[in-house]
Order: structure tokens, then C-alpha cells, then sequence
């Protein structure tokens, strides 16, 4: 386990009512329930009632547990309705964020993404139980190597350190491609590298103004379409090594 006693048990403290709690904690059975209820409450309060539908993007964020994925220090947060810090001044997005791209998407099961940002692992679990294959690329070499880890029983989703700017070529044509950091400008590479009928979603704009999550459709042409779908704050994506 990753996370200390401690803060398993500040977790559940949070997660229901203290009293029953210390009756039950002893009881790993009742713990998984407790956690399956808490994930339960953020599909149904967080997602499905800002409209998230594909019932296989509900179905994917009720199974991954989102606790295994954040630092033991932010545990009794993890189904909480917020981004939480990672370490490296990154962050796991907010739930309904990553809900929201999951399904902007249209996930099919025989997709191949890419996901450009791979942070804590969490957004490559939840997009690897409705697609075929996830490749995730991340910058910073910890968070990538604690993602690798925390993945490692997800047999569908490879993990690679560097930059993805340029996107992952080496794997393309993708049907999805999911950006989880904002560039200022859309990177030409990534549209490249989506295939006819693809779907790219992306946050675009400076950390310091608004950032717009868009997505940008690619016809069975070549032509692309561009939707804005709402405004939203991502940490920076990195430009070159
Ligand atoms: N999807 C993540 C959240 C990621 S936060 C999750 O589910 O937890 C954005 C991540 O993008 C950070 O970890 C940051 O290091 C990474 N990043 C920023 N620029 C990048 C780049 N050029 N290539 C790959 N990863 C990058």
C-alpha cells in the first residue's frame, strides 16, 4: 500500500461517520464498500448531475479508484470535487474534468489513444476502460515513473517519460488524443498525428489568461473542426527538451 494506517483511517474518518467507522475499519470488506459509496456519490453528484452520460464513461469513473492515484497526504480528498496536488506543482484534474474529456471523446472499444500529460496516472486508468489501447506520455520523469507503477495492473496502457509536445509518433494515426496540459497554441504534430474521424481535446491558452478546452474534429478529408466547450485551468504544457 502507498498510502500509511494513518491516513487510510483519516480517509474512511472523512468518507462516513467517525463512530461507524471505528467499528468497521478493522473489516477491509466494509473499507472497499466505503470507498466503492464514495466513488458512487461523485458519479452520481459530481458527473451525472453536471450531465455527463455515456454510460460507459460513468461506468469507468464508479470502478477506478481515484484514491490510488493521489499522494497519502491527500487521500480523504480523493472523491472530493476538486483538482489535488501531485507533487511537482502539478495536479490530477478535478473528477468532472476528466469525465468531461473522457466523453467529449466518443470512446469506442477498439480506439488507440494518446494522452499527452500523464501526471498522476488517473485520466490514462479511466480512458484505458473505453478504449482498445492508451499510450501516455509524461514530462517529469517521478511523476512518470510513480504513474508507471500505478498502472502496472492495467494491461492496455503503456507509459513513456518525455516531452509530448510533438505528440508520440511512433504509435499514430490516434482515433483520440487527450491533453491534459494547455498549450498557448494548438501544436500542429498533435493534429497530425489524429486519424481521419479522430478526436483531439485540448486546453488552449496562457496560464495567466483564460484557458478554453476545445475539441478539434478531424473529417474522413482531412479537414478539421474546431468546438469551444468551456473555459478551464490547466497547468502549462511544456515546450522542448
Ligand atoms: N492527466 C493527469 C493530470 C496531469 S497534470 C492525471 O490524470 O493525473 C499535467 C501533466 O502534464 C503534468 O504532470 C506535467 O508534468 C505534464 N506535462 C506538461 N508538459 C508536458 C509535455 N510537454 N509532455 C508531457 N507531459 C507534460
Amino acid at each position: 500500500m502507498a498510502w500509511s494506517l494513518t491516513s487510510w483511517l483519516l480517509f474512511l474518518g472523512a468518507a462516513c461517520a467517525s463512530s461507524r467507522v471505528e467499528s468497521e475499519n478493522t473489516n477491509g470488506a466494509s473499507n472497499a464498500a466505503l470507498l466503492d459509496e464514495a466513488r458512487a456519490r461523485m458519479v452520481r453528484e459530481q458527473l451525472e448531475a453536471r450531465g455527463v452520460r455515456d454510460p460507459r464513461v460513468l461506468a469507468a469513473m464508479r470502478e477506478v479508484p481515484r484514491h490510488r492515484f493521489v499522494p497519502p497526504d491527500v487521500i480523504r480528498e480523493a472523491y472530493d470535487d476538486t483538482p489535488l496536488p501531485i507533487g511537482h506543482d502539478q495536479t490530477i484534474s478535478q473528477p468532472y474534468i476528466v469525465a468531461l474529456m473522457t466523453e467529449l471523446a466518443r470512446p469506442t472499444p477498439t480506439d488507440r489513444a494518446l494522452e499527452i500529460g500523464t501526471g498522476s496516472g488517473y485520466q490514462a486508468a479511466v480512458l484505458s476502460r473505453v478504449v482498445g489501447q492508451v499510450f501516455t506520455i509524461e514530462y517529469v520523469p517521478a511523476l512518470a515513473q510513480r504513474a508507471a507503477k500505478a498502472l502496472a495492473s492495467y494491461p492496455n496502457i503503456v507509459v513513456r517519460e518525455g516531452d509530448g509536445y510533438g505528440g508520440w509518433p511512433e504509435h499514430g494515426p490516434y482515433d483520440i488524443i487527450l491533453v491534459t496540459a494547455a498549450p498557448e497554441t494548438l501544436p500542429p504534430a498533435l493534429v497530425d498525428q489524429l486519424a481521419p474521424g479522430g478526436r483531439l481535446v485540448i486546453p488552449i491558452g496562457a496560464t495567466t489568461s483564460t484557458q478554453e478546452l476545445k475539441l478539434i474534429q478531424k473529417r474522413a478529408d482531412g479537414s478539421v473542426v474546431t468546438d469551444s466547450i468551456t473555459p478551464v485551468r490547466f497547468v502549462p504544457l511544456v515546450k522542448g527538451r
